[in-house]
């Protein structure tokens, strides 16, 4: 079972899509690299830290939830996603077996994904990684959709996969619509 804080069909701060840039946000709840006393500085979250607060959802339910909400492009974020690491994959596999695009966030950084969260690799499109740092905010909900837009602050890293393949993008220079709307 996931904790599940929301999920916000129609969110216009979750990246961009071929459906006037909306998508489906997913907020799983729980962040255990807080809860620790090491959030993120400046955390836009604290209310997700602690995911007793919140139902379990199996992750078929959740689909359904994603499903009502209408749109094929989705973005999980947190919390923590990677905090729930099985149910995770589990959930992100019913996604990608019906077809949606999915774009993940998570403060852990593409190697110890890699090595320690290796099986979302396959399953999402996208992955915004690294803690983020209110100091160095770029993300402007005005600049829609811009590519402030996209990302919390400026050290995390925009990745997009292509077959089996990922490769880091810069934000201010790549074509960003050819990894949302893939
Ligand atoms: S990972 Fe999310 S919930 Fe956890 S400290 Fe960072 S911004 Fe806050």
């Amino acid at each position: 079972m996931l904790r599940v804080a929301s999920v916000r069909p129609q969110s216009t701060t979750a990246g961009l899509s071929p459906n006037e840039d909306k998508r489906t946000e997913v907020f799983l709840a729980g962040c255990r690299m807080a809860l620790s006393g090491h959030p993120c500085p400046g955390c836009f979250n604290v209310d997700l830290w602690d995911p007793k607060y919140f139902p379990e959802v199996s992750p078929a339910e959740l689909l359904e939830d994603v499903k009502n909400a209408g749109n094929k492009y989705v973005t999980v974020v947190g919390g923590e996603p990677l905090d729930q690491y099985e149910e995770l994959v589990l959930f992100l596999t019913l996604l990608k077996d019906n077809g949606y695009h999915t774009v993940l966030i998570t403060h852990y950084v593409m190697d110890v994904i890699k090595t320690s969260y290796p099986d979302v690799l396959p399953l999402v499109n996208v992955i915004i990684d690294g803690t983020y740092n209110a100091k160095k905010r770029i993300f402007d909900e005005v600049d829609v959709p811009g590519v402030t837009h996209v990302i919390g602050s400026s050290n995390q890293k925009f990745w997009h996969r292509t077959d089996s393949r990922w490769q880091e993008v810069n934000i201010f220079q790549d074509d960003l619509r050819k990894a949302y709307c893939a």
